[in-house]
């Protein structure tokens, strides 16, 4: 697209507010030049693109384990024997798996995100300095905006062993995304986050998925985000809220697990910036038309937060701010529907329209910048 100019006509999802306009958007070398109002006969829906805020997308050797009888509360009893370190199926599955088959996997998984509407995402990465590793070349030649929180092999080593090896994984990655306050010695931890902030990369922490009683350690920490808080009550969200903490909510992940419905209208009621994960590849697709879907059906949120969530608030988490806007100056992230498709065709309010039942086929086309 560099070096060339595109004018791209249509119902443009504009700005901070996601204000929908009719016009064209004018985008040379990649930027966006110019956003014009007037009357357009074109039946596309220019927006933002997705955020995919929280994934585990090592799982990608693993798409289809054995999930009992497949109802929520089952699983959520394995939940451990699928994913917790060090002996979680998944890790022994990562373990068993060769680089170049890892890095595959997570390649054609990265190429479903840029299919499926997402310019960005942010991964917990497993496996230490060489799971950074085996992402980073994944991701070799993609246009995707990504946040890599790596962790150490080890955790369970003596403290220094520890800190190099953390050092290690903060060479090629954005930052540290640790299993759970729970799941490693205390003292160990919080040397890790305070070595984590001195090196100025970001600590982030799952917190409150099964049980609630991770969420103060989590908080102890100051992380730069939280991710899940399924159990979290009033209080916690006050703190979390004070403290000024993003919460990135995975409510896929959250059902499939049994663990229960986060609580993201409480969350955005209290002032906590809310955005969304498909977490687990063993779990779900990265489709975040689903997850949008999902949120929109489940909780009592309008349809305009919904897309904020999977959208801008994403953006914001990773520390990108205004990085997704649709606006004069801006890289053109974005992607262009059909709002004439057989599934759209008819609605009368975009927003609405997407977030409720637009899926990947709409999809036009997925300018990154
Ligand atoms: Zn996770």
């Amino acid at each position: 697209m560099y070096g060339t100019e595109r004018v791209i006509s249509g119902t443009i999802i504009a700005g901070p507010e996601l204000e929908p306009l009719e016009g064209y958007i004018c985008i040379k070398n990649g930027v966006i030049r110019e956003i014009g109002e007037e009357h357009t006969s074109s039946t596309n829906i220019i927006a933002p693109c997705f955020v995919n805020a929280h994934t585990h997308l090592g799982d990608s050797v693993c798409k289809d384990p054995s999930l009992g009888n497949c109802s929520g509360f089952r699983i959520s009893k394995d939940l451990d024997a699928l994913v917790k370190p060090p002996d979680g199926l998944k890790h022994r599955i990562l373990r068993e798996t060769s680089y170049r088959e890892l890095v595959k996997s997570m390649k054609r998984t990265l190429l479903d995100m840029i299919e499926t509407g997402t310019c960005a995402f942010a991964d917990f990465r497993e496996g230490g300095p060489v799971g950074v590793s085996a992402l980073n070349d994944a991701l070799q030649g993609l246009e995707l905006e990504s946040l890599i929180l790596g962790r150490p092999l080890a955790p369970e080593k003596p403290l220094q062993v520890v800190l190099s090896e953390v050092k290690r994984v903060l060479l090629h990655s954005s930052g540290l995304g640790m299993s759970g306050a729970n799941d490693m010695n205390s003292e160990l931890l919080r040397e890790i986050a305070g070595f984590t902030k001195k090196q100025k990369k970001l600590f982030a922490i799952h917190a409150g998925e099964k049980k609630r009683d991770d969420i103060e350690k989590a908080l102890s920490l100051e992380p730069d985000f939280l991710v899940h808080l399924t159990k979290a009550n009033k209080k916690d969200l006050k703190t979390v809220a004070d403290a000024g903490i993003p919460v990135v909510v995975c409510p896929r992940s959250n059902f499939t697990t049994g663990v229960g419905m986060a609580p993201v209208a409480e969350m955005l009621e209290a002032g906590i910036p809310v955005a969304a994960g498909t977490d687990n590849v063993m779990l779900n697709s990265v489709n975040m038309f689903a997850e949008m879907e999902f949120l929109s059906k489940l909780f009592s949120l309008s349809d305009r937060q919904v897309f904020k969530i999977c959208t801008l608030n994403g953006y914001s988490v990773m520390g990108l701010q205004s990085r997704g806007l649709i606006e004069k100056g801006n890289k053109a992230k974005l992607m262009i529907l059909n709002g004439n498709s057989n599934n759209l065709s008819g609605i009368k309010d975009p927003i609405s329209g997407i977030v409720r039942r637009a899926r990947p086929s709409d999809i036009i086309s997925v300018l990154h910048s």
